[in-house]
Protein backbone atom coordinates (compact mmCIF):
# COMPACT_ATOMS: atom_id res chain seq x y z
CA UNK A 1 0.00 0.00 0.00
CA UNK A 2 2.71 2.42 0.88
CA UNK A 3 4.59 1.12 -2.51
CA UNK A 4 1.30 2.79 -4.05
CA UNK A 5 1.43 5.83 -2.65
CA UNK A 6 4.66 6.28 -3.78
CA UNK A 7 3.90 5.37 -7.35
CA UNK A 8 1.25 7.77 -6.96
CA UNK A 9 3.38 10.72 -6.41
CA UNK A 10 6.13 9.71 -8.74
CA UNK A 11 3.38 8.87 -11.43
CA UNK A 12 2.07 12.43 -10.56
CA UNK A 13 5.14 14.23 -11.47
CA UNK A 14 6.23 12.13 -14.23
CA UNK A 15 2.86 12.91 -16.01
CA UNK A 16 3.03 16.60 -15.14
CA UNK A 17 5.86 16.80 -17.15
CA UNK A 18 5.90 13.91 -20.27
CA UNK A 19 2.11 12.67 -20.82
CA UNK A 20 1.71 8.95 -21.34
CA UNK A 21 2.54 7.94 -25.05
CA UNK A 22 -1.20 6.73 -25.86
CA UNK A 23 -4.44 7.84 -27.48
CA UNK A 24 -4.26 11.11 -28.60
CA UNK A 25 -0.71 11.90 -27.10
CA UNK A 26 0.81 8.59 -28.96
CA UNK A 27 4.34 9.36 -30.41
CA UNK A 28 6.92 7.01 -31.82
CA UNK A 29 10.42 6.62 -29.52
CA UNK A 30 8.59 4.42 -26.72
CA UNK A 31 9.75 0.65 -27.70
CA UNK A 32 7.99 -2.11 -28.58
CA UNK A 33 4.27 -1.83 -29.60
CA UNK A 34 1.44 -3.98 -28.90
CA UNK A 35 -2.51 -3.69 -30.30
CA UNK A 36 -4.31 -1.45 -27.89
CA UNK A 37 -7.04 -3.40 -27.34
CA UNK A 38 -4.47 -6.57 -25.98
CA UNK A 39 -2.79 -4.23 -24.31
CA UNK A 40 -5.47 -3.02 -22.43
CA UNK A 41 -6.99 -6.50 -21.39
CA UNK A 42 -3.32 -7.65 -20.16
CA UNK A 43 -2.97 -3.95 -17.81
CA UNK A 44 -6.94 -4.25 -16.57
CA UNK A 45 -7.28 -7.34 -16.26
CA UNK A 46 -4.99 -8.17 -12.95
CA UNK A 47 -7.28 -5.97 -11.01
CA UNK A 48 -10.47 -8.21 -10.90
CA UNK A 49 -8.94 -11.44 -10.82
CA UNK A 50 -6.10 -10.64 -8.34
CA UNK A 51 -9.22 -9.36 -6.25
CA UNK A 52 -11.80 -12.12 -6.71
CA UNK A 53 -8.63 -14.43 -5.73
CA UNK A 54 -8.07 -13.18 -2.57
CA UNK A 55 -10.91 -12.24 -1.51
CA UNK A 56 -12.36 -15.96 -2.05
CA UNK A 57 -9.67 -16.89 -0.10
CA UNK A 58 -10.96 -15.15 3.63
CA UNK A 59 -13.62 -16.77 5.60
CA UNK A 60 -15.92 -13.40 5.30
CA UNK A 61 -16.04 -13.61 1.85
CA UNK A 62 -19.89 -14.16 2.11
CA UNK A 63 -20.60 -11.35 4.75
CA UNK A 64 -23.16 -9.10 3.39
CA UNK A 65 -21.03 -5.96 3.35
CA UNK A 66 -17.72 -7.05 2.06
CA UNK A 67 -20.07 -8.70 -0.70
CA UNK A 68 -21.73 -5.72 -1.60
CA UNK A 69 -18.35 -3.69 -2.07
CA UNK A 70 -16.83 -6.53 -3.81
CA UNK A 71 -20.08 -6.37 -6.45
CA UNK A 72 -19.04 -2.27 -6.37
CA UNK A 73 -15.32 -2.98 -7.53
CA UNK A 74 -16.65 -5.88 -9.70
CA UNK A 75 -18.84 -3.46 -11.27
CA UNK A 76 -16.83 -0.92 -12.45
CA UNK A 77 -13.82 -3.76 -13.24
CA UNK A 78 -15.41 -6.18 -15.12
CA UNK A 79 -16.91 -3.82 -17.54
CA UNK A 80 -13.30 -1.73 -17.98
CA UNK A 81 -11.18 -5.19 -18.33
CA UNK A 82 -13.57 -7.64 -20.64
CA UNK A 83 -16.23 -5.42 -22.03
CA UNK A 84 -14.53 -1.61 -22.69
CA UNK A 85 -11.65 -2.84 -24.66
CA UNK A 86 -14.59 -4.55 -27.57
CA UNK A 87 -16.00 -0.48 -27.28
CA UNK A 88 -12.39 1.29 -27.57
CA UNK A 89 -12.39 3.22 -31.02
CA UNK A 90 -8.80 3.39 -30.64
CA UNK A 91 -8.56 0.05 -30.40
CA UNK A 92 -6.68 -1.23 -33.08
CA UNK A 93 -3.84 1.11 -32.99
CA UNK A 94 -0.03 -0.35 -31.69
CA UNK A 95 0.52 1.59 -28.48
CA UNK A 96 3.83 0.70 -26.89
CA UNK A 97 3.93 -2.08 -24.06
CA UNK A 98 5.60 0.86 -21.41
CA UNK A 99 2.04 2.17 -20.92
CA UNK A 100 0.74 -0.64 -19.78
CA UNK A 101 3.45 -1.81 -17.04
CA UNK A 102 2.57 1.25 -14.95
CA UNK A 103 -1.16 0.36 -14.50
CA UNK A 104 -0.07 -3.64 -14.38
CA UNK A 105 1.93 -3.29 -11.63
CA UNK A 106 -1.00 -0.67 -9.70
CA UNK A 107 -3.94 -3.39 -10.71
CA UNK A 108 -2.18 -6.24 -9.26
CA UNK A 109 -1.20 -4.29 -5.92
CA UNK A 110 -4.88 -2.86 -6.02
CA UNK A 111 -6.58 -5.73 -6.62
CA UNK A 112 -5.77 -8.08 -3.88
CA UNK A 113 -4.73 -5.32 -1.37
CA UNK A 114 -8.14 -3.71 -1.22
CA UNK A 115 -9.71 -7.52 -1.20
CA UNK A 116 -7.38 -7.73 1.52
CA UNK A 117 -8.23 -5.09 3.76
CA UNK A 118 -12.02 -5.74 3.18
CA UNK A 119 -12.10 -9.16 4.05
CA UNK A 120 -9.95 -9.08 6.81
CA UNK A 121 -8.53 -6.00 8.36
CA UNK A 122 -11.67 -3.95 9.03
CA UNK A 123 -13.70 -5.59 11.40
CA UNK A 124 -16.57 -2.47 11.03
CA UNK A 125 -17.24 -4.17 7.50
CA UNK A 126 -18.14 -7.37 9.05
CA UNK A 127 -21.57 -6.19 11.01
CA UNK A 128 -24.27 -5.29 8.97
CA UNK A 129 -24.50 -1.84 11.09
CA UNK A 130 -21.76 -0.67 8.40
CA UNK A 131 -25.12 -0.57 5.90
CA UNK A 132 -26.59 2.52 7.95
CA UNK A 133 -23.23 4.42 8.77
CA UNK A 134 -22.97 7.82 7.11
CA UNK A 135 -19.93 6.79 5.91
CA UNK A 136 -21.63 4.26 3.98
CA UNK A 137 -24.26 5.94 2.77
CA UNK A 138 -22.45 9.13 1.15
CA UNK A 139 -19.93 6.56 -0.31
CA UNK A 140 -22.87 4.74 -2.08
CA UNK A 141 -24.19 7.93 -3.31
CA UNK A 142 -20.85 9.32 -4.26
CA UNK A 143 -19.73 5.89 -6.34
CA UNK A 144 -22.74 5.90 -8.22
CA UNK A 145 -22.55 9.29 -9.07
CA UNK A 146 -19.09 8.92 -10.21
CA UNK A 147 -20.05 5.56 -12.19
CA UNK A 148 -22.71 7.77 -14.20
CA UNK A 149 -19.96 10.90 -14.55
CA UNK A 150 -18.12 8.17 -16.20
CA UNK A 151 -19.73 5.67 -17.99
CA UNK A 152 -22.32 8.67 -20.08
CA UNK A 153 -18.75 10.49 -20.53
CA UNK A 154 -16.87 7.12 -22.14
CA UNK A 155 -20.07 6.72 -24.22
CA UNK A 156 -19.84 10.60 -26.16
CA UNK A 157 -16.61 9.97 -26.96
CA UNK A 158 -17.09 6.33 -28.23
CA UNK A 159 -20.17 7.88 -30.36
CA UNK A 160 -17.53 10.59 -32.02
CA UNK A 161 -15.83 8.57 -34.87
CA UNK A 162 -18.48 7.14 -37.66
CA UNK A 163 -17.11 3.61 -38.54
CA UNK A 164 -14.03 3.19 -40.17
CA UNK A 165 -13.22 7.14 -39.02
CA UNK A 166 -9.99 7.13 -37.10
CA UNK A 167 -9.59 11.13 -36.28
CA UNK A 168 -10.53 13.56 -33.05
CA UNK A 169 -13.75 15.78 -32.65
CA UNK A 170 -14.75 18.22 -30.03
CA UNK A 171 -17.18 16.26 -27.48
CA UNK A 172 -20.43 17.92 -26.57
CA UNK A 173 -23.10 17.34 -24.02
CA UNK A 174 -22.88 16.25 -20.28
CA UNK A 175 -20.38 17.26 -18.65
CA UNK A 176 -18.12 18.23 -21.36
CA UNK A 177 -20.10 21.17 -21.34
CA UNK A 178 -18.18 21.82 -18.22
CA UNK A 179 -14.75 19.95 -18.40
CA UNK A 180 -12.71 18.95 -21.53
CA UNK A 181 -12.22 15.01 -19.04
CA UNK A 182 -15.45 13.81 -17.17
CA UNK A 183 -14.67 10.71 -17.58
CA UNK A 184 -11.56 11.16 -15.57
CA UNK A 185 -13.66 13.33 -13.10
CA UNK A 186 -16.26 10.28 -12.99
CA UNK A 187 -13.48 7.83 -12.54
CA UNK A 188 -11.96 9.98 -9.44
CA UNK A 189 -15.63 10.51 -8.15
CA UNK A 190 -16.11 6.84 -8.13
CA UNK A 191 -13.33 5.82 -6.12
CA UNK A 192 -13.67 8.59 -3.49
CA UNK A 193 -17.26 7.17 -3.23
CA UNK A 194 -15.85 3.28 -2.65
CA UNK A 195 -13.03 4.91 -0.08
CA UNK A 196 -16.33 6.07 2.09
CA UNK A 197 -18.33 2.89 1.51
CA UNK A 198 -15.23 0.89 2.32
CA UNK A 199 -13.02 3.09 4.78
CA UNK A 200 -10.14 1.34 4.25
CA UNK A 201 -6.45 2.47 3.76
CA UNK A 202 -6.21 0.34 0.17
CA UNK A 203 -9.28 2.30 -0.60
CA UNK A 204 -8.08 5.33 0.14
CA UNK A 205 -4.96 4.84 -1.20
CA UNK A 206 -6.47 4.17 -4.79
CA UNK A 207 -8.48 6.91 -4.79
CA UNK A 208 -5.93 9.13 -4.08
CA UNK A 209 -3.48 6.88 -7.18
CA UNK A 210 -6.50 7.65 -9.24
CA UNK A 211 -6.23 11.44 -9.06
CA UNK A 212 -2.37 11.62 -9.14
CA UNK A 213 -2.60 9.24 -12.58
CA UNK A 214 -5.92 11.04 -14.03
CA UNK A 215 -5.47 15.14 -13.22
CA UNK A 216 -2.21 15.33 -14.65
CA UNK A 217 -3.54 13.26 -17.85
CA UNK A 218 -6.70 15.94 -18.07
CA UNK A 219 -4.55 19.14 -18.49
CA UNK A 220 -2.73 16.91 -21.10
CA UNK A 221 -5.64 16.22 -23.16
CA UNK A 222 -6.75 19.89 -22.28
CA UNK A 223 -4.09 21.63 -23.52
CA UNK A 224 -4.51 18.88 -26.75
CA UNK A 225 -7.56 20.07 -27.68
CA UNK A 226 -6.78 23.42 -26.68
CA UNK A 227 -3.92 23.22 -29.89
CA UNK A 228 -5.32 21.35 -31.89
CA UNK A 229 -9.92 23.05 -32.30
CA UNK A 230 -9.23 26.89 -32.31
CA UNK A 231 -13.20 27.14 -31.58
CA UNK A 232 -12.46 24.77 -28.35
CA UNK A 233 -14.70 26.13 -26.02
CA UNK A 234 -13.15 29.16 -23.72
CA UNK A 235 -15.09 28.28 -20.71
CA UNK A 236 -14.04 25.14 -20.22
CA UNK A 237 -12.16 23.40 -17.69
CA UNK A 238 -9.82 20.22 -17.98
CA UNK A 239 -11.28 18.01 -14.65
CA UNK A 240 -12.88 20.47 -12.04
CA UNK A 241 -15.87 22.25 -13.37
CA UNK A 242 -15.65 26.61 -13.13
CA UNK A 243 -12.13 25.98 -10.85
CA UNK A 244 -9.21 23.82 -12.62
P1 LIG B 1 -9.46 8.70 -23.63
O1 LIG B 1 -10.38 9.81 -23.38
O2 LIG B 1 -8.06 9.03 -24.01
O3 LIG B 1 -10.04 7.73 -24.81
C1 LIG B 1 -11.17 6.95 -24.69
C2 LIG B 1 -11.62 6.43 -26.06
O4 LIG B 1 -12.26 7.49 -26.78
C3 LIG B 1 -10.49 5.94 -26.98
O5 LIG B 1 -11.01 4.92 -27.81
C4 LIG B 1 -10.15 7.19 -27.80
O6 LIG B 1 -9.56 6.89 -29.06
C5 LIG B 1 -11.51 7.81 -27.99
N1 LIG B 1 -11.44 9.29 -28.02
C6 LIG B 1 -10.91 10.07 -27.04
N2 LIG B 1 -11.06 11.37 -27.36
C7 LIG B 1 -11.67 11.40 -28.56
C8 LIG B 1 -12.08 12.48 -29.43
N3 LIG B 1 -11.91 13.76 -29.06
N4 LIG B 1 -12.65 12.18 -30.60
C9 LIG B 1 -12.86 10.87 -30.96
N5 LIG B 1 -12.51 9.81 -30.19
C10 LIG B 1 -11.92 10.07 -29.00
O7 LIG B 1 -9.52 7.81 -22.32
P2 LIG B 1 -8.47 6.78 -21.68
O8 LIG B 1 -8.15 5.74 -22.71
O9 LIG B 1 -7.38 7.51 -21.00
O10 LIG B 1 -9.40 6.17 -20.52
C11 LIG B 1 -10.52 5.36 -20.83
C12 LIG B 1 -11.25 5.04 -19.53
O11 LIG B 1 -10.40 4.36 -18.62
C13 LIG B 1 -11.75 6.29 -18.80
O12 LIG B 1 -13.05 6.04 -18.31
C14 LIG B 1 -10.79 6.47 -17.67
O13 LIG B 1 -11.42 7.07 -16.56
C15 LIG B 1 -10.32 5.04 -17.37
N6 LIG B 1 -8.94 5.05 -16.88
C16 LIG B 1 -8.71 4.87 -15.54
C17 LIG B 1 -7.45 4.96 -15.01
C18 LIG B 1 -7.23 4.85 -13.53
O14 LIG B 1 -6.17 5.23 -13.02
N7 LIG B 1 -8.17 4.33 -12.74
C19 LIG B 1 -6.29 5.17 -15.88
C20 LIG B 1 -6.62 5.38 -17.27
C21 LIG B 1 -7.91 5.30 -17.73
P3 LIG B 1 -7.93 6.92 -29.26
O15 LIG B 1 -7.41 5.72 -28.54
O16 LIG B 1 -7.77 6.89 -30.73
O17 LIG B 1 -7.42 8.19 -28.62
Amino acid sequence: VLGVVVLGIVSFVLLMFISAPYGKHLRPGWGPTINARVLWIIMEAPSPISFAVVYFMSDNAFKPVPLLLLGLYMLHYLYRSFIYPFRMTGGHKQEPIITGVLAFAFNCANGSTNAFAITELAPHLLSTSWFFDPRFLIGIVVFFAGYAINQHSDSILLSLRKPGETGYKIPYGGFYRFVSSPNYLGEIIEWIGFAFAAWTVPAWVFAWFTATNLVPRSFSNHRWYREHFSDYPKNRRAIIPFIL
